[in-house]
């Protein structure tokens, strides 16, 4: 899944919580679940320059709308933990682009790709899925 529904579900989380040690695990464990629904996704194992192109605007727009949704608010601190938290499982992507899939990491992303949706899926319903994710987080934040 795109980083921008992981990170907008982190931040509701954050907003029903208030406490750190539970904000953190469960924005993470949320990113598991998400990846485990069927979606559309870039290909991160033959990643293109049209695959960083859209990295680039999915991580941008998640840092723009997190920092709309969080700012003046007194709770920001942990609805960017709960953002982070449940953005960071898809980090070793980036390392493994960076730094050619070093044999440490190697090990994570088969754990990750195990809890990955593993079916291609279209693009129009793939991405209408997440922008539900989406709306639902807004939902969510706004009680
Ligand atoms: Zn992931």
């Amino acid at each position: 899944m795109l980083i921008t529904p992981h990170a907008l579900v982190g931040i509701a989380i954050a907003t029903q919580f208030d406490r750190v040690w539970m904000v953190a695990p469960l924005a993470i464990g949320s990113h598991f679940i998400l990846d485990s629904v069927p979606h559309w996704d870039l290909d991160t194992e033959d990643i293109s320059k049209k695959d960083v192109f859209i990295s680039a605007l999915d991580v941008g727009l998640a840092i723009f709308l997190a920092t709309i949704l969080t700012w003046g608010n007194s709770d920001w601190e942990m609805m960017w933990l709960g953002g982070l938290s449940a953005s960071i499982p898809d980090a070793h992507n980036l390392l493994n682009a960076l730094y050619n899939s070093p044999k440490r990491l190697k090990k994570y992303t088969l754990v990750h790709n195990k809890y990955h949706y593993g079916k291609y899926v279209r693009f129009l319903p793939g991405i209408a899925l997440q922008l539900f994710v989406i709306m639902m987080s807004l939902v969510v934040m706004s009680l």
